[in-house]
Parts: structure tokens; sequence; C-alpha cells
């Protein structure tokens, strides 16, 4: 029998509510919104609608394995420990590491952080949120004392002007996004203004796009600053009553008058002004900002720089206002609340209050506790490259394609004496370079709480027993630290204990002066675990049921109770473009797809939206650099290369490009955008900057291209460039080479694997065209084309094929021909990922039957009717064809 469990989506930190119909005999799930869930009201994207299609056992990691043989629980964890023990003894304890995730369970990172910090003794656990928010984190300490979100998602529909800045929020936070396109629907008088080089799709609901210059965003906001100082718009019995520094911070913006910013931003002076006056003349602002702000080698201060401007006019604290920093990763926030960051020690508490680390370390009952802030990420993988590091433990992450300079991450890897890697996924780019490998719990075995953007904190419920062998990471590492001998203080038999001991340490000795309190859960039971309802931190007893706004009385978190004015002096990016390197390169995600994919390449209706690495370039680089759209390109940095797909696009600035940031070794073959992405850092933070890498482009010319697409997946691809995309019921290949094989039956026996076959082949050797058929009792297996001129059909139509158990004689002649059939058409590239929509049925249904609006698009085709994360294509396309 069914049964319905409510859990929360692993993705972004939206963090939206999950009711999950779980047919636990046949493991499957149908998974819907949450009505009840605060953050979402049962709206999901197509990355949380398609979670159902990612349970599936095949890829993963299903039994410890030790040096590449398999193994019992007990030898893998003896020998983690005895090697931990022993490289501490030898080397000392900063000579091991973990790096964790923001994927981790608050419950799992409280453990990991505990561990290494309170009884190995070494601050060196990091976590992959060191390149998500770690600017935010530091840009909160400085302005509030504390790493506080001020808001929560209800002030949407209380503001009269959002401002999203370096966010892609219709991409990146797709419900978000939609709640705040209700808003505005609801009230049209509610401004939105996006800020950010790229027109994206967030640009949809946009009065106002400022594409300004890479990495000039300090300079806007020390402009705004300047701007409401000036034109009297300050809040000066705020600023005297609750701030210090303003006189300061003012200052130092002296010298951004409007057409000096305008110069620097490279923005259009009349719409600079026009933000800078619906800031200063609307009461209720909201500040949105993400990866953009972040990822940049002064992240801290264009978080300063934003917060300053909403200390001076009091726009916080309040329903409506406040700067809100948007949380990449499902949480995230939970593992800043445990001190999963190097330079935290736990509970909001940090390296650098000596009285924390006395109070932390009675609290553990530790006499080892470290007294230092441990490496951040960048300098942790330097330090095992050096050797400094013999031993690390990775814990739900793929460093190897996600951090800067990638390639060298690798090599550290390579060189490191002893890598554990835990993890749900077999086959990924770090699991690959693993001496110990810990099969972790997928997302839908997993229990314990994660916290989302707005602090909200919720229960993610296991709605299956656990794959193969499969262990909770908290349990993974409880018992590790049982056979380091340190079982006293590691005695957990469920995740309950562990939140119970978290809750308990954030109230310990608290009395109001650490914002994370969530001591009212310090005693709490099993069945309310069970049954605990999303709730905004802190929950102590002034607050039993959770805060919505904090700051709302003007109180911080600094030894003086004001807030803090931070003065900027806007500073350029760790290396600007020079004549080797002219173009600056961007990074970010796509909509339907999440990190390395791992999990939401799993899921075949994800993948047909943006199929390919591809490369966004303005069409003046486009016609200097001789790139062709839909060509291939490569980039290169000082650091590495990759190959992309070029998309030829108005909506870069010139001097700009774009990829996203996804692809990993297993999908493609020069993918991995991370070996490209310099490892300058931010000071403060230590934050990578991912948006800012000069790099050069030429276009890659192979002598032909072509694509596969098998029902059965291939070991082995012998073409220069691939790129492997699953698919309903098949693979598909794309593929190009440097060289034509002398036989190309030859040649695709070799790709495909099959020994006896029965191909169907056509050839044009004059053209270079080559195109092969494989069918089994008339039902299709595999079909090949090749072409010197890069001309095809799209792959929609012959994709179709697959489900059929037995094609006609009219669709066995098409496969030669490469045309579909009379009558047939072909669906185009998928933008509508709920219901399998393709580019070219909402044209010809725009065309046919005069549309006009997104929602008459939805009508006749339903496109866009289920999470909305469509709909900016759609009006896209009604603008292009309408
Ligand atoms: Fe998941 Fe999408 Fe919600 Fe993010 S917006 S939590 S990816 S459903």
């Amino acid at each position: 029998m069914n049964q319905t469990i409510q859990t929360t989506c692993p993705y972004c930190g939206v963090g939206c509510g999950i009711s999950a119909q779980v047919d636990a005999a046949n493991r499957c799930v149908t998974i819907n919104g949450d009505d009840s869930h605060p953050a979402n009201f049962g709206r999901l994207c197509s990355k949380g609608s398609a979670l159902g299609d990612t349970i599936e056992l095949k890829g993963r990691l299903l039994q410890p394995s030790v040096y590449g043989r398999e193994t019992n629980w007990t030898e893998a964890l003896d020998l983690v420990a005895d090697r931990f023990l022993d490289t501490i003894q030898k080397y000392g304890p900063d000579a091991v590491a973990i790096y964790g995730s923001g994927q981790l369970l608050t419950e799992d990172y409280y453990v990991a952080n505990k561990l290494m910090k309170g009884f190995i003794g070494s601050g060196n656990m990091d976590t992959n949120s060191r390149l998500c928010m770690s600017s935010s984190v530091a840009g909160h300490k400085r302005a509030f004392g504390a790493d506080t979100v001020p808001g929560c998602y209800e002030d949407y529909e209380h503001a009269e002007l959002i401002i999203l800045i370096g966010s892609n929020t219709a991409w990146c936070h797709p419900v978000s996004f939609q709640r705040i396109r209700a808003a505005k629907e609801a009230n049209p008088s509610l401004k939105i203004v996006v800020i950010d080089p790229r027109r994206t799709a967030s640009c949809d609901i946009a009065d106002l796009h400022l594409p300004l210059a890479s990495g000039s965003d300090a300079w806007l906001f020390n402009g705004l600053l300047n701007y409401v100082g000036h034109a009297s718009r300050t809040n000066p019995t705020y600023i005297e009553q609750h701030t210090e520094g303003f006189a300061e911070a003012l200052a130092a913006a002296e010298n951004a008058g409007i057409s000096q910013v305008a110069e620097q931003c490279r923005v259009n002076i009349e719409d600079l002004q026009r933000f800078y006056e619906w800031f200063a003349t609307t009461d209720k602002v909201m500040s949105l900002y993400s990866q953009g702000i972040n990822q940049s080698s002064s992240g801290t201060d264009k978080v300063n720089a934003i917060i300053n401007c909403h200390l001076a006019t009091g726009k916080i604290g309040k329903p409506g206002s406040g700067p809100f920093s948007l949380t990449g990763q499902p949480n995230a926030m939970g593992g800043r609340e445990v001190g999963g960051l190097s330079h935290q020690l736990a509970a909001h508490m940090d390296f650098a209050n000596v009285d924390d680390i006395d109070r932390v370390a009675r609290f553990w009952g530790s006499r080892q506790i470290a007294t230092k802030p441990g490496l951040p990420a960048v300098d942790l993988f330097d330090a095992i490259y050096d050797g400094k590091v013999k031993a690390v433990w990775i814990m739900g992450t793929n460093p190897v394609v996600s951090l800067p300079n990638a390639d060298k991450v690798k090599q550290a890897l390579q060189r490191c004496e002893f890598v554990v890697v835990s993890d749900c996924i077999a086959n990924t780019d770090t699991t690959a370079l693993a001496h110990v490998l810990l099969p972790a719990q997928g997302w839908s075995e997993k229990d314990g709480t994660v916290t989302n953007s707005e602090r909200r904190i919720s229960r993610q419920r296991a709605l299956f027993k656990p794959a193969g062998n499969a262990k909770p990471d908290w349990w993974i590492l409880t018992q590790v630290a049982q056979r380091m001998r340190f079982e006293q203080a590691f005695p957990y038999q469920s995740p309950v204990e562990i939140f119970r001991e978290h809750a308990a340490l954030s109230g310990f000795e608290n009395n109001g002066s650490r914002d994370f309190d969530i001591s009212a859960f310090a005693d709490i039971t099993q069945e309310n675990y069970d049954r605990l309802q999303p709730t905004q931190w802190p929950v102590n007893q002034q607050y039993p049921q959770g805060r919505a706004r904090l700051f709302d009385d003007g109180r911080f978190y600094t030894p003086s109770g004001k807030a803090q004015f931070i003065a900027i002096t806007p500073s350029a990016p760790g290396m600007l473009p020079n004549a080797d390197y002219p173009l600056i390169l961007n990074t970010g995600r796509l909509r339907d797809q999440w990190h390395t994919m791992t999990r939401t390449a799993i899921a075949a209706k994800l993948n047909q939206h943006k199929p390919e690495p591809f490369v966004e370039i303005h069409p003046d680089d486009a016609a200097r650099y001789g790139l062709i759209q839909n060509g291939l390109a490569s980039i290169e940095s000082r650091w590495g290369e990759m190959l992309a797909r070029v998309q030829i696009t108005g909506s870069q600035l010139p001097g700009n490009v774009f990829v996203p940031m996804h692809w990993t070794a297993q999908h493609a073959s020069h993918g991995r955008m991370g070996a490209l992405v310099n490892p300058f850092v931010d000071p403060v933070s230590k934050q990578p900057e991912s948006k800012h890498t000069p790099v050069r482009i030429k276009a890659y010319q192979p002598v032909w291209q072509g694509f596969i697409l098998s029902r059965h997946e291939f070991t082995a691809i012998t073409s220069a460039y691939w790129v492997k995309i699953k698919g309903e019921q098949f693979y598909r290949y794309e593929l190009a080479g440097d060289l034509i094989p002398n036989d190309w039956l030859e040649w695709a026996n070799l790709n495909t694997g099959v020994t006896a076959p029965q191909w169907q082949e056509y050839q044009d050797t004059a053209k270079g065209n080559y195109r092969a058929a494989l069918l089994v009792d008339n039902r299709l297996e595999s079909v090949i084309f090749i072409s010197r001129q890069n001309q095809f059909p799209e792959r929609s139509w012959l994709t179709s094929l697959f489900v059929k158990t037995e094609l006609d004689k009219t669709e066995r002649m098409a496969l030669l021909t490469g045309l579909p059939p009379q009558g047939v058409n072909d669906t185009g590239a998928i933008v509508c990922a709920c219901f399998n929509i393709g580019e070219q049925t909402i044209k010809t249904a725009i065309k046919d039957q005069g549309l006009t609006s997104h929602q008459e698009v939805g009508c006749c085709l339903k496109a866009g009717t289920n999470c909305g994360s469509c709909v900016p294509e759609i009006k896209l396309l009604l603008l292009e064809h309408g």
C-alpha cells in the first residue's frame, strides 16, 4: 500500500517541501509539492518534480571498497580510522582533513565538524559551501556580528521593489522566482530590477535590467550609498540609534558619483538614475543576491556594499525589506549552523573568540579542541597537492569538477597518500581517485534535518530502505570516531540524538548573545522530531514557534549591539583580461541540472533542455573569433581548457562568455569548466572567483561531427569529442572527430559494442555523410548519423522511435534518408521538461493558432503550466514567432 511521506527537495536553497507517495515494495515514488510547506506551498520546479526518476539503483555505490576491492564495513572503517590515527601520530592533526558538502544533512555535518575540530583537534573541516556563499557569511558577520539572513520568503509579498543581483533566480531558485512573479501579478506596482551582466531568464519579469560590467557591483552599490546620502534619503534616526561607521562608509563612496558609476559599470546613466531613485523613494525594498555577488575575489565587500545601503535607509528587519542571500545548496545554511566552514567552530561560534573555544570544549568535553581556523577549500587542496595534508575524507561532493583550477585538484588527489570518499554514486570524477569508497545513503533514504535560505529547518524523511549496504553519513562518521577512541563523545544511535545535542549547544551559555539558538529542541522526543514542522530559527524560550524576521528590534550581535557599516573601496578582479586572454568567462547553473549531474543526469527528462556543454557569446565576439552558431569552440584559460557548442546571443555583453558548470568527465570528454576557472579567492571569505576568469576562444573544427542514439550505454567512445545524454529508453552520444575512420562499419561496431551487427547503411563519400541503423525484429536498437558538413535532423524525431516496439516501413526508410516521414513533425529541443514539449511544437502552435500569450500556449499545449520554469523561454518564442 502506498504511503504519503512529507520530506524536502535535495537540490537548491529554496528548500521546497515534498509530498511523496511511496510504493516501497516496488521502490518507486510519485512526487508532488507539499501544499502545507511555507517555502513552496505545493509548487516544485522541473528538478524537484523529476526526483522520482532519480532513485534508481543503477550507478549507486552499494558496497564499501578498499583499494578497488569490495569489502565489508568493518574492514573499511578500521582502515579509515587506522590511517587517520597513524597520519595524525606521525604528522600532527593538521595533516588530515574533511571536505564536506551542502548536500549533507545537519546531523551528518554536526558529527563531521565535532570529530575534526573537537577531537582530532584540527580546523581542517571545510565544505563546498565555501564555493557558494562564504562571502555572504563573512559579509553578514562584519555587518551584523552574526551570520544572519534577516528576512523570509513572505517578504516577497510585502515588498514594493525587489532587486535581483547576480542571481538568475528563474533558473537557480525557480520556486522563489515563481513566487516573486505571482507577487508582481497580484501587485503590479511591485517593481523588479535585475542586476546582471547577462540578460537571463530572470529578466522576464524585470521592469529594469542593468547589464553592469562584470565585477563592478561594489561601484554600483557605493554609488547608491552616495546617492541616498546626497539626496537626503537616508534614515538618520535609524543610523544614529542602530548603526556605527556610516560617515566612514559614505566617505569611501564619495568618489562614486552617478556619472563615475555609469562609466565604471558601463551602464546607461538614465537607467542607473532610475534604479537609484526607485531604491531611495521606495519604502519596502528587498535585495536578493547570489553567486554573482559571492563568487568574487571581492565578494565580501560586495555583500557589505549592498547591506550598507539597507542600513543607511533603515530598510531592514521589517516586512518586505532587507538584504537576502539566496543560498545555493539545500543545506548550506545547516552547514553554517554547525560550523561546517573551516574558520567556524560550531553553533555560530568562531575560533576568533577564545571564550567560544573554551565554551565549545567544555560542552563537548574535549581536551584537544582545535584552537585556530583550518584550511579553506582552495588552500586545502593546495596543501594536499603540496603533501602537507596527507589524508582527506571527501563527503558527498565532487571537487575534481567543481573546484577552481580543477586539473590541479585532480593531481592533488592523485598525489595524496590516503583519499576516502563517501558518496551515494559509484562513478564520479572524484570517486575514481579514492583509496577507500564508503557507500552513503541517498536522498530518498536519509533521515534528518536541513535549513533553507530563510532559516527554516525542515525534516528530510526516508522514503525507502537503504540501497545495498549504504549507511547514513552520521553513522559512518560515528563509527570512525569510535574506532579513533572517541567513543564517549560519539555515542549516537539515531539522528534525533545528534539534533538534540546540536540544539543544546546552540543554547549553551547563549543568553541572547548569539543569533543561532534552537535550544527549544534540546529535549525533543523522537516522536516530536518525526513530526517536526518547518520552523524558522531562532526557536527558544522567547520564540518557541520560531521567528520570521530578525533585527526588527534594531538589535544586532556586535559587541555594541549596533550594525556596522563597512567602508568599501571597489577592487579589481584577481586577473583582468589581457592580450592573451581577452574575454571574461562567467560560469553558472542551468534550469534542469544540478551541480555535477550525478543525480539530475539520471532523469531523462532533465537532459533534454540543454543537452550539451555550450558557450554563450555575443555576436560581435563570435564574428571576431570566427565562430558559427552550433559550431564547436575551444575555450582556454591560463589554467585549463574545455570544448563547448557555440550559442551566439545578444544576452551576453561583448567581451564576456558564459559556460554552464555541470559537465564532468563522466558525461563529456572536454566539458569540465572547473579546469578553466582561476583560483583567486576573496581575502576575507576565501571564496573563489568563479565568475571572472580571463579566457580566449577559437573555433574547433573537427573533420566530422555526428551522433549515435542507442538503446544501450557504451563503455568506451573513441572520438575526440563526445557528450553522453540519457534519454527515455535511449542514450544519445554527440560526437566529433579529427580522423575519418577507414571503415565506418568497423568504427560503429567498436563504439556500440555490437559484435554481429546487421546494420543498414547509407554512405555518400563525396559529401562525407554516413548513416546506419540497427534494428532487431523491426525494433530500433541504434542509429548513427555522421557528416562532414555538420548538417543533421533534430534528434527529437529519432529519439521518439525508441519508445516504439516496432517501426513501420516508412519509419525504417526515413532512418536512412535522415528526414522525418511526411506528416511527422519534429518537436525540436525540449522547452517544457514537465510535459516534454519541444520548441518546434510551440512555434507551430503559436503560428498556426495565433497564440499571443504564455497562458494561451499553456491552455493549448500545457507547456509552462506546472512548475513554470519554462515560461520565460515560451515568452521569448512568442516574441520571436508571434
Ligand atoms: Fe527543489 Fe526546485 Fe524547490 Fe529548489 S526550487 S528546492 S530545486 S523544487
